[in-house]
């Protein structure tokens, strides 16, 4: 290939050949193509009920059903639904609600306390309000308890304990047309009437379990990673896995879950068998602890600057300055600055081969990082990921691929096709089965399903019309907040909105937003605010627009939740019902509309 051929590079000067890479890329995605999409996990309901239950409260809890009223009732007790608290808070609302299906707040760091759970997008941008609560985090990447601890720091410091019903499920939410009052009913049997609803039920809360055939037969221990058995592995969340010292264990799914907890388990379990579908990429970790004397260096406002820098920085944007500066940031700036220098002089066509070629020499680095760990040929060929950087969530690790060297870890690479079935005894792939006493599901969350069967709830709004009849077909909102028909509803999480790596950015926006409608609306003495039919349907037009834009690139993927299970454009997946310019794109446009001050396109009576 010439230089200046579409690439513009030569394959013997770049190493590889860019055309046999796109090849490849394409073999390995449709050896994963399925036709059953979503349908291939089983939801965790009937017989596999015991999989949702939560190890980490002593069991019996009970308490006499509520029937009151509060101001705003928030459903959902994780960094969504605690940061709506801390902003309505802040903006004066007295009597707030959490309704919180976990024994305290926390959400994700409440239920994922596997050894070795670890945030990977960086804690001084990740972990909300820390000047407001005057925290800084011990280390760049934060383990799981010092984020479950901060949760509840949140909670105690906007004093949202005081009126929180924990160990307690929403089940169905009403609106009254005559009080114009939401009332939430619970497993508990509570009736709780409230002004407001938020609805922050996290994008990935509903653990799924993979629909192999076998899989209700199998007599050995098993468990999902978000709820952890402790008193079957021993030790905690930093490992010491003491009683699996003479155990066979098991573990499906190899994605950033898995990348974390396997390291624990290979260095305590007799035998571990990593069954592995598609590989995660592993570029490497490096995290260190907080430099005191950077800390003195900080100035008032730095938290929120410097969550605008990788906001803009991860969305394509331009900064002087990258002060997050690790593994997200490094690819993509990459990716935007190879596309923002090529933008001068190239056609797009050009420009995107150029932005591939970016994305494939960055992916060479991660897979030849594998060679330089991994020694048997055979298990550091199946670790290398062959798919662009974003086809999944890239993971970053330093103890994940070493973990394949130990002679107790075998790798079982399923070649794309997923594991076989599941006997009585242990796993079967390739026809033969390997015998485990222990069998761990690191197999993810409900993405592409039903809003209503992730929440665990439907919601009745106006004239008794129900959220699942709504959306059975597609999602339609408001800037991803409100949805009409569902009047002082509001809805949290990656809905309609801008995606960020670090979803707490998301929630922080979305929660000020949420405290500028309410205010506003109580100012005026409103009982009911909506979106108007327009407005909501001019947002769902934006965001079908942008979303085309994307879909070459979701096509091309490996099936996973981020295209739909290799379906992109088909149901809500990942991106799919998502706002295509980038999360900072998508917080100009709330902060603009706020800025106008007159809630256009809402109606308010
Ligand atoms: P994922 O959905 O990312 O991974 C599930 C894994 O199970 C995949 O490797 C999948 O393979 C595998 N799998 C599913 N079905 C089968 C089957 N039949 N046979 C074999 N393997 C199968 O779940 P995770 O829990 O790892 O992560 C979920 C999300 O949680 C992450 O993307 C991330 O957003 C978040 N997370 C964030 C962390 C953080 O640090 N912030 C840490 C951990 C998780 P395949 O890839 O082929 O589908």
């Amino acid at each position: 290939m010439a230089p200046d051929s579409a690439w513009g590079a030569d394959p013997a000067e770049l190493g590889f050949d860019p055309e046999a890479l796109r090849e490849k890329y394409r073999r390995e995605r449709d050896k994963r193509l399925r036709a059953d999409g979503n349908d291939q996990y089983v939801q965790i309901a009937g017989e596999f009920t015991p999989f949702l239950d939560d190890p980490y409260v002593e069991p019996g809890f009970s308490r006499d059903p509520l029937d009151d009223e509060v101001e705003v009732a928030i459903v959902g007790g994780g960094f969504s639904g605690l940061r709506a608290g801390a902003r309505l808070r802040e903006a004066g609302l007295e009597s707030i609600r959490v309704i919180e299906t976990g024994g305290d707040f926390g959400g994700t760091w409440y239920w994922n306390r596997y050894p070795g759970v670890q945030c990977d997008i960086e804690s001084y941008i990740y972990l909300p309000l820390l000047e407001e609560l005057n925290y800084i985090p011990r280390e760049k990447y934060s383990y799981g308890p010092e984020i479950s601890a901060h949760s509840q720091a949140i909670g105690r410091h906007y004093d949202l304990y005081r009126d929180a019903c924990f160990q307690t499920q929403a089940q169905e939410l009403h609106w009254d047309e005559g009080s114009s009052r939401w009332t939430v009913h619970t497993d508990r049997g509570d009736r709780i009437r409230a002004r407001f609803v938020c609805l922050a039920i996290g994008p990935l809360s509903r653990p799924k379990l993979p629909g192999i055939p076998g899989i209700e037969g199998f007599e050995g221990h098993s468990f999902h990673t978000s709820r952890w058995d402790y008193a079957y592995t021993g030790g905690d969340t930093i490992g010491n896995l003491s009683k699996l010292r003479d155990k066979r264990v098991g573990v499906i799914g190899t994605g950033a879950t898995a990348v974390q907890c396997i390291p624990h388990l290979g260095e305590a379990a007799e035998h571990l068998y990593v069954f592995q579908r598609t590989p995660s990429s592993i570029d490497v970790r490096g995290n260190r602890p907080t430099d005191p004397e950077w800390v003195q260096t900080l100035e008032p406002g730095w938290q929120e600057k410097r969550i605008e820098n990788f906001s803009i920085l991860t969305s394509g944007g331009f900064q002087e300055e990258d002060l997050v500066n690790d593994g997200w940031t490094d690819i993509l700036r990459n990716l935007s600055g190879m596309g923002r220098r090529a933008a001068a002089s190239l056609t797009p066509q050009e420009m995107a081969a150029r932005i591939e070629l970016a994305d494939f020499q960055k992916m060479e680095q991660i897979r030849t990082r594998v060679d330089s760990i991994v020694s048997d040929p055979a298990t550091a060929e199946a670790l290398k990921p062959y798919y662009r950087q974003f086809c999944k969530r890239p993971c970053f690790h330093d103890d994940y691929l070493p973990t394949f060297e130990r002679p107790n870890v075998s790798l079982i690479d399923t070649g794309g096709r997923g594991v076989e079935r599941i006997s009585e005894r242990g796993v079967v792939v390739a026809g033969r089965e390997y015998a485990v006493d222990c069998l761990i599901f690191a197999t993810g969350f409900e993405v592409g399903t039903d809003y209503t069967r992730r929440a665990g709830f439907d919601l009745f709004g106006r004239g008794g019309l129900a959220l699942s009849e709504k959306w059975a077909d597609s999602v339609s909102t408001f800037h991803g907040v409100l949805s009409r028909g569902f009047p002082n509803c509001f809805f949290m999480g990656g809905i309609q909105s801008g995606v960020s790596p670090n979803f707490t950015e998301l929630y922080n926006e979305q929660s000020r937003h949420i405290a500028h409608i309410v205010g506003r609306a109580l100012e005026r003495g409103a009982r009911r605010v909506e979106t108007s039919p327009e407005a909501e349907e001019d947002w769902v037009r934006t965001l079908q627009a942008s979303a085309s834009a994307n879909l070459g690139f979701q096509q091309s993927c490996t099936p996973g939740y981020y295209n739909n299970e290799g379906r992109p454009g088909e149901g809500p997946g990942w991106f799919g019902g998502n706002y295509g310019g980038g999360v900072h794109e998508f917080f100009q446009v709330l902060r603009q509309w706020r800025s106008r001050g007159d809630l256009q396109g809402l109606e308010l009576e």
